[in-house]
């Protein structure tokens, strides 16, 4: 990589307003920063409003070329501290956001601004976002596709268009969804033939023609091709076949930069300074780590469900039950807004029977705990972050995936990549199944260690995607 320059770069990240989306592009906003870009992170006035409840009126401020800006979503005000409903924001974002994030940019590129704000360099836009990155390419700035989800999930979205013209997708009626008719065989893809339409992120299975997120998917799936590059939140080894698969239908470059949380890791920065910066949307609770501190390595298990997912009552009910009957220890985390439409309550049989052995919060600091020894396995939802966090703790997963691609990632963990069970005793020291689980997820660990030290994949790709964006730095 050359030197960087006296003037900074500078770059404008736009994340989508969800937890899941957020943490992955700040983890690349400080990498950048690190580096010697100035960073501008867009947030919609809504999370920013959240941010600052969470983390403090001053969190946000103080940190020399880390600014923040805002644009609105486009849906009405809101004071609420929950996750907002997807296709709404989705319809909104897409609909609304380029003329402000046009503003935006052309408040941050004029010379005017007196900020000592460098020129805009690259607009780092999230894969749902593209609305910046028509923005960018309009105002002739590189632009960097973000995937902040799995490449295998890239790879189901990818279909839609495809299902859509097969005359797959949308369903034709709802007996579909139970006849077996999701058991077809996806086999059109070339050098992936391990796929269900059931495997195929979620939002096919819909009988509206006109659904907003089968259709928002296409358009953004198609926005991809007006990308300079494509960097994803993954590495070689993990998601070779859909690597390929994607370089060979999309002609912008593609790079995997993961897992992020460990190319974090390994470069060198102030971490008591960057750690003023953060990104929960939610209050950690801190007591679960000293909770942890005094329980057995490998002996609890770890249940979330992460930012999005929501659940009936007696879904909620029929976990807790679950893990009275296990017997094991348990951190589970319950998001206040986790119930539709009700706040979450435990019986008094419960409580009972599990106490003792488990610790129910409302948030916590999720890496903080997939990586503490006494956690031997985790119960996830399998969002891409909460999968390659697992994968980078070198813990063991039991799959329920909800919606979205989680069904792929389920898929791939359960398939491919050895380290998941949909259901069952991963705890179980005498499980065979669990045994192999357990080392397969501690190989991986290992895979993407070497994929994000120096001379690894992940590690490479950063250096030409930094080589790329300063080519015509002047
Ligand atoms: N997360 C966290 N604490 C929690 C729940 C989630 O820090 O109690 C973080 C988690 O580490 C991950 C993100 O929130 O980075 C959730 O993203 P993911 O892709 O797993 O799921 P989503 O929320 O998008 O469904």
């Amino acid at each position: 990589m050359g030197t960087i320059p006296e003037q900074k770069p500078h770059a404008v990240m736009v994340p989508y307003p969800a937890q899941g989306h957020v943490n992955p592009m700040m983890k690349l906003a400080k990498i950048l920063y690190s580096k010697g870009f100035h960073i501008t992170f867009v947030n919609t006035e809504f999370n920013h409003k959240r941010l600052l409840r969470s983390r403090g009126p001053h969190a946000l401020d103080g940190l020399p070329d880390f600014h923040y800006e805002t644009i609105p979503d486009g849906l009405p005000p809101s004071d609420a501290d929950a996750t907002q409903h997807v296709p709404s924001l989705c319809h909104s974002t897409s609909t609304t956001c380029f003329d402000p994030f046009m503003k935006l940019l052309g408040r941050l590129q004029s010379s005017a601004s007196g900020d000592h704000v460098p020129p805009v360099t690259c607009v780092v836009s999230d894969g749902i976002m593209t609305f910046s990155l028509r923005a960018a390419n309009a105002l002739g700035i590189p632009s960097v596709l973000f995937w902040t989800a799995s490449a295998c999930g890239f790879v189901g979205y990818a279909q839609y268009r495809s299902l859509v013209d097969q005359g797959l997708v949308p369903l034709k009626d709802e007996s579909c969804l139970t006849n077996g008719f999701l058991e077809t065989k996806v086999d059109w893809i070339p050098g992936i033939d391990n796929l269900r339409l059931r495997d195929i992120p979620s939002f096919i299975r819909t009988t509206d023609p006109d659904d907003i997120m089968l259709n928002f998917f296409i358009g953004q799936l198609k926005a991809a091709h007006e990308a300079t590059m494509i960097i994803i939140n993954t590495f070689d080894l993990f998601e070779q076949n859909s690597l390929q698969y994607l370089s060979s239908i999309y002609s912008p470059p593609i790079f995997t930069v993961g897992p992020l949380p460990l190319i974090l890791e390994l470069t060198p920065h102030n971490h008591k300074l960057m750690s003023s910066i953060g990104s929960n949307l939610w209050k950690e609770d801190t007591h679960c780590l000293q909770w942890l501190d005094s329980q057995e390595p490998s002996s609890v298990f770890y249940v979330n469900y992460g930012s999005i997912t929501t659940m009936a009552a007696d879904q909620l009910a029929e976990f807790a039950w679950g893990l009275a009957g296990s017997k094991c220890q348990f951190l589970w985390v319950v998001r206040p807004d986790l119930v539709e439409s009700r706040s979450v309550i435990f019986s008094k049989e419960f409580k009972e029977e599990t106490e003792g052995r488990g610790l129910i919060v409302s948030w916590c600091s999720q890496e903080q705990v997939l990586n503490h020894p006494a956690v031997g396995g985790f119960l996830t939802h399998c969002g891409w972050n909460s999968t390659i966090e697992s994968v980078r703790a070198g813990k063991p997963v039991v799959c329920w995936p909800f919606f979205a691609e989680q069904q792929t990632n389920c898929r791939y963990a359960c398939v491919e990549w050895g380290i998941g069970m949909e259901v069952g005793p991963v705890m179980e020291g005498s499980s065979e199944k669990g045994k192999e689980m357990k080392e397969k997820a501690l190989e991986w660990k290992r895979k993407a260690e070497a994929a994000t030290r120096p001379g690894g994949s992940s590690y490479q790709n950063l250096e030409k995607v930094l080589d790329m964006l300063l080519k015509n730095f002047n």
